[in-house]
């Protein structure tokens, strides 16, 4: 029997348009796949809880797709750079493949391994298998990351099309496991990914399916009901009307490529490329203009981009913080955002936006702990798009919005969330609520108020900062950083 080649799976969950595993497939070896849930190596920042979560359906459905096709995935524990070196050695690999990662420590180990196995007689190969183009592809004139993402999107656009996604394989060649490393797995409960004691992830499964097959389901279905439209429909956080294919993709469930193409032909059965395609496809490109950023300023989520906004003397202010995290902030459209987060592990950009600008600018609380609080509670929670996202919001990021930009969360829910559907569905207590007053129950009437059985501070909370004090607050506390340093 021929040495086999080794399958190593990082965040791409997945046996269609998997490079690494195609590549190994075309060897004609028999093929080895493994995945290393690594919490000791330093560098490596934690999974949220939410994260863990979904890592577990991940990890489970990779298994059980592999099985379909007369292999399996051995789940190791540990460090990775020994459990690589251990895997192959005892195997008598002739060849490793994996695709690409793009965190500074992930890096480290990668190139660390590469260089070891090489060194042994190893074939090691990496491929792209998780973006459209690779960080360092696209480039401005100069020769540099653009710094601005309009350009950058054009850019891209002007690639073309990207490679064509890899088909599953229909069979894969399993090799077998020796002795002493099939002692070394480790059974997928054992790693206690999913919460127990409380399970606060009770309602998470009805909502999400998490696998390569619940991917599909979700791009086949925003083909056929959101694709139209959505330049529009993204905005409305009451309705169906974007993809929720991000968790899928932060892990790997599907690849951006399979996506573009799909997105492409169903444009194509429908007479062409329209403004919806370009905005989605757009979309698309941010989470790629988020991993340029990611790749070339490895600290992202700890340090602003923005040097001035380094000296800011953030609140401390632990009660205000509390209330955000709850959504008891007395604003019913980020009380919605905050609950919808708790609830199902997702939330809506738009609300991303006005909860992280509320948090940011009326608190003055510092973006590296609603940062923290996403990473921890969303199933989604990505590396690139979330620091990212963060501070963009804040006003230190890269292309960020202005420090000026102060969302107004009541008109903003005027305006998105126009007959109050988002925030009837997770703030019920205020469901009574005529369609005036539902984004500022303090300015109803009080008998309107007893009759939808609201009693502020009581039944809901009254605003725990004044929208228009607080926006002046932050316009000057803002204003100083504006000062040279
Ligand atoms: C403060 C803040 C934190 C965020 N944290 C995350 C995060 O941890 N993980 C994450 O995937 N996204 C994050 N985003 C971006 C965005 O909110 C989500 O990607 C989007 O809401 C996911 O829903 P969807 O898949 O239905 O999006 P769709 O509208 O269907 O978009 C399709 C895909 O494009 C990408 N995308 C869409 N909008 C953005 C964006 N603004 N930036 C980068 N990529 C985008 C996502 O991969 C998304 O799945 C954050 C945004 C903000 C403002």
């Amino acid at each position: 029997m021929s040495r086999p080649v080794l399958v190593w799976f990082r965040d791409d969950y997945r046996v269609s348009d998997n490079p690494a595993l195609t590549a190994a497939l075309a060897s004609g070896s028999p093929v080895l796949c493994f995945a290393i849930v690594d919490e000791v190596s330093p560098g490596l920042r934690p999974l949220g809880g939410a994260a863990r979560w979904w890592l577990h359906g991940s990890l489970e459905s990779l298994d059980q797709s592999l099985r379909a096709l007369d292999s399996s995935l051995a789940l190791f524990r540990g460090g990775s750079e020994e459990l690589v070196e251990r895997i192959a050695k005892e195997t008598g690999a002739q060849s490793i493949f994996w695709n690409r990662r793009y965190g500074e420590a992930e890096i480290a180990i990668d190139s660390a391994l590469k260089k070891l196995l090489a060194n042994r007689g190893l074939e090691v190969r990496s491929f792209n298998g998780r973006l459209l183009n690779e960080p360092w592809e696209v480039m401005n004139k100069a020769g540099k990351p653009f710094q601005v993402f309009t350009p950058y999107f054009r850019a891209v656009m002007a690639r073309g099309a990207p490679e064509a996604p890899l088909p599953a394989p229909s069979r894969l060649e399993a090799g077998s496991w020796p002795e002493p490393l099939r002692g070394l797995q480790v059974p997928l409960k054992s790693l206690a990914l999913e919460p127990s004691r409380p399970n606060w992830a009770e309602g998470f499964s009805a909502i999400w399916e998490r696998s390569e097959t619940g991917a599909q389901k979700s791009l086949a279905a925003f083909l056929d009901n959101v694709l139209q439209g959505y330049a529009e429909s993204r905005e409305r956080p009451g309705v169906e009307g974007t993809s929720r294919l991000s968790p899928h993709l932060r892990f790997g469930e599907i690849s951006p490529r399979q996506i573009w193409h799909a997105v492409m032909s169903a444009s194509a059965a429908i007479g062409g490329i329209t403004g919806d395609t370009e905005k989605f496809l757009s979309e698309l490109v941010w989470r790629e203009f988020c991993y340029v950023h990611l790749h070339q300023t490895p600290d992202l989520a700890t340090r602003p981009h923005d040097p001035r906004f380094a000296r800011f003397e953030w609140s401390k202010n632990e009660a205000n913080l509390t209330a955000w995290q709850r959504g008891l902030t007395g604003y019913p459209i980020v009380d919605a955002g905050m609950r919808q987060l708790w609830r199902t592990g997702w939330m809506h950009n738009r609300v991303r936006m006005i909860v992280a600008s509320f948090l940011v600018k009326h608190l003055l609380t510092g973006w590296r702990k609603g940062e923290a609080w996403f990473w921890d509670t969303l199933v989604d929670a990505d590396p690139a798009n979330n620091p990212f996202g963060w501070q963009w919001v804040a006003g230190c990021g890269l292309d960020a919005a202005p420090f000026y930009r102060i969302f107004n969360p009541i008109t903003q829910g005027e305006k998105f969330d126009p007959n109050g559907d988002y925030v009837r569905a997770f703030v019920p207590e205020l469901s009574r609520l005529p369609n005036a007053f539902i984004h500022k129950p303090w300015d109803a009437p009080s008998e309107t108020l007893q009759a939808a059985g609201v009693e502020l501070g009581k039944t809901y909370p009254k605003p725990i900062v004044n929208h228009a004090a607080a926006r002046e607050r932050a316009l000057h506390a803002f204003q100083e950083i504006r000062q040279p340093g």
